[in-house]
């Protein structure tokens, strides 16, 4: 089972759910840093990192002495990422999605492709959590490629452990790379008119995709009634509310799980790990 943890923004408390619900849910998880812009479960989980593997992405290298300046290669570029000054082809390797299309189009062979490393994936182990985690370069655009190589880094360990997926925040393509394909995605708001409005954002992202999913509320004792409105008008199930506790934040503060320092909140997550199953069973029963 592969559960998503998303949210329309950031701030409202997606990484704190993950974190804790690997730590109270199964016996044994594996869970997935996908947010690689910037990275923090490692803060709360604490793995051991082994050595990471860098991410490479396929740039073309031009070769003057063979180019006739036809200017095919930046017609196919889809992603402006080339321009022909007089028979000078510059290659603006930040907007490169590495598609290849310019190298295959090229009728002079002028083009070759060469790596480039943009980020990278880390593996380690917290207690019974097997963990993972994307981390790209520093100036770089590309988060989905580096979140695409942790999803496969993961789903080639042999063991059929339940995942957890941290997710980047929004509604974006990095977030749609790390939600697509999982079998249930819980996504964390807030009971405020904004909290709809990017719940509502996601929600159509998830229909689209065709991905299950549920709604827990964070400090669901502030704001309003709109986001509980919305999911009853949707028929989206609200898997949880959880109440405000300042020492949450404390806990986030001082990098430590609240599961493991409030003992109350590790039977509210494990009882969230169970709801999430229970749904996940019903979304394929339903399917
Ligand atoms: S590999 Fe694709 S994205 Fe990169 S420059 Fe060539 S056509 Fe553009
Ligand atoms: S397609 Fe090839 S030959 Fe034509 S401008 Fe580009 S690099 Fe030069």
């Amino acid at each position: 089972m592969i559960v998503a943890v998303a949210s329309g923004k950031g701030g409202t408390g997606k990484t704190t759910v993950a974190t804790n619900l690997a730590l109270a849910g199964p016996d044994r998880v594996r869970f997935l840093d996908c947010d690689v812009e910037a990275p923090n479960a490692h803060i709360l989980l604490q793995p051991e990192l082994e050595p990471g593997t860098p991410v490479r992405l396929p740039v073309p290298v031009f070769n003057a002495a063979k180019c006739t300046g036809c200017g095919r290669c930046v017609e196919v570029c889809a992603y402006n990422a080339l321009a022909l000054v007089g028979r000078e082809l510059m290659v603006f390797e930040g907007l490169c999605h590495g598609c290849g299309g310019c190298v295959y189009f090229c009728p002079e062979g002028a083009l070759e492709e060469a790596q480039r490393v943009i980020g990278v994936v880390e593996r380690g182990r917290a207690g019974k959590v097997g963990f993972f985690q994307g981390r790209l370069n520093p100036g770089e655009a590309l988060a989905p490629p580096v979140i695409a190589a942790v999803r496969q880094e993961a789903a080639a360990a042999e063991d059929q452990l339940d995942t957890i997926v941290d997710c980047p925040p929004g509604t974006s393509c990095p977030a749609i790379a790390a939600v697509r394909g999982v079998d249930y995605c819980l996504v964390v708001t807030e009971p405020t008119p904004f909290g709809r409005h990017d719940l509502e954002a996601i929600v159509e992202v998830l229909n689209i995709l065709d991905v299950p999913h549920g709604v827990v509320i964070n400090r669901a004792d502030l704001g309003d009634g709109e986001v509980e409105g919305f999911c009853r008008e949707r028929g989206i199930p609200v898997l949880g509310r959880l109440p405000f506790d300042p020492r949450i934040g404390r806990c986030f503060n001082t990098g430590r799980p609240v599961v493991s320092e409030l003992p109350v909140w590790r039977q509210t997550f494990k009882r969230l790990w169970r709801d999430i199953r229970d749904a996940v069973k019903g979304a394929g029963a339903g399917a």
